[in-house]
C-alpha cells in the first residue's frame, strides 16, 4: 500500500471515531453588517483536535467523510451543535444574532431520511422562533446534482422558518436561472471575487452587479475572505449587506465569540 493511501485509511478510521473520542469542537466566524459594523451573527465551523496529527483542516477531512458517508454522523453533530450554541447565545442575551452551518453536497443528497434534517424538524417543533435565525448555506454543486431534490427539500426548510444561503457564490458555472428558481434569502459571494477588488476594476464591477441583482430579487448579499481594511470599504461601497473575513475577525470559540457581539452592544 503507497504511504499516500496509508495515510488516508488511517484518517477515515480515526475520524469514525473522532465523535466518540470527543475531538471534534466548533468555532464561529462572525458575520459584520456594512451598515453600522456590528456583528450580526456567525457561521459554525468544525474543527477537529487529532491526537497525533493536532488540528486536521476540514478542507481534508469532509471529503473524506463524503466518500464514505460519514459527513451524516458529522452534519448530525454540526446541526446540534449549531442549534445548541444558538440556544445558548439567546439565554446569554444576543437576541438578534444569527447562525449559519455549511451542509456539503453529499450530505444533502441524503436529506429526506439524514438525522440532521430530523433534528431541524424536531427543533422547529420546540422553538419555531429560533428557527428564524438559522440559517443553512448549501453551495451550487449541491443544487447542479439534483435540482428537484434541491427546489423540494429547501421549501420544506423554508416552512420550518429556516433562512437558506448560497455559499461559494460565484466559483463554479452553473446557469443563474437554474439557482435563481431556489427559495434563498442569502448570496455569500467566494472569496475569489473579492480578493483583488481593490486592483482589479472588473471584479468591483461584478461584486456591485451581483449585489444590486441580489437585492433585486430580495436577497442579501455577504462578502467572504475580506482580508484588508480597503476591502471592508469597497465591500460596503459596493453594497453588499455582510462582510466577514480575517480583516474583521477570524473563527472564533463560541465564548470569544459572545465576547465580540457583547464588545458591540457596549461601545
Ligand atoms: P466555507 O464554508 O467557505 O468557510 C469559509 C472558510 O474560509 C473557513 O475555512 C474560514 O476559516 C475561512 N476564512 C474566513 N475568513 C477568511 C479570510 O479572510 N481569508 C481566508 N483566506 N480564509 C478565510 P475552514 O474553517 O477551514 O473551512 C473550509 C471549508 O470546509 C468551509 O468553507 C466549508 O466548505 C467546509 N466546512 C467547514 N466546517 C464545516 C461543517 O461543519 N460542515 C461541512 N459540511 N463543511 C464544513
Ligand atoms: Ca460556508
Ligand atoms: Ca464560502
Amino acid at each position: 500500500m503507497s504511504q499516500q493511501l496509508h495515510q488516508l485509511h488511517s484518517l477515515e478510521r480515526d475520524l469514525v471515531r473522532a465523535i466518540a473520542k470527543n475531538e471534534f469542537f466548533v468555532q464561529i466566524q462572525p458575520q459584520v453588517s456594512t451598515e453600522d459594523f456590528r456583528v450580526a451573527g456567525g457561521e459554525t465551523l468544525i474543527r477537529w483536535r487529532h491526537p497525533e496529527h493536532g488540528l486536521v483542516s476540514p478542507m481534508q477531512f469532509i471529503d473524506v467523510a463524503e466518500r464514505n458517508g460519514f459527513i451524516d454522523e458529522i452534519g448530525l453533530w454540526i446541526t446540534n451543535k449549531t442549534v445548541q450554541t444558538l440556544e445558548s447565545l439567546d439565554s446569554q442575551g444576543a437576541h438578534q444574532l444569527r447562525l449559519s452551518f455549511n451542509v456539503s453536497p453529499r450530505q444533502f443528497l441524503g436529506v429526506r431520511t439524514a438525522g440532521w434534517a430530523m433534528l431541524l424538524r424536531d427543533y422547529a417543533q420546540d422553538n419555531p422562533e429560533l428557527m428564524h435565525r438559522l440559517e443553512i448555506e448549501i453551495t451550487e454543486s449541491t443544487v447542479i446534482h439534483d435540482q428537484s431534490l434541491a427546489q423540494h427539500m429547501l421549501a420544506e426548510f423554508k416552512d420550518l422558518g429556516l433562512r437558506i444561503a448560497l455559499d461559494d457564490f460565484g466559483t463554479s458555472y452553473s446557469s443563474l436561472s437554474q439557482i435563481m428558481e431556489l427559495p434563498l434569502d442569502v448570496l455569500k459571494l467566494d472569496q475569489s471575487l473579492i480578493q483583488d477588488i481593490e486592483y482589479n476594476l472588473r471584479s468591483r464591477i461584478m461584486v456591485k452587479h451581483l449585489a444590486n441583482m441580489a437585492h433585486d430579487l430580495g436577497l442579501e448579499i455577504v462578502a467572504e475572505g475580506v482580508e484588508t481594511a480597503p476591502q471592508i470599504e469597497l465591500c460596503r461601497e459596493l453594497d453588499c449587506d455582510f462582510i466577514r473575513g480575517h480583516a474583521l475577525h477570524r473563527p472564533l470559540d463560541p465564548a470569544s465569540f459572545l465576547a465580540a457581539v457583547n464588545a458591540d452592544i457596549h461601545h
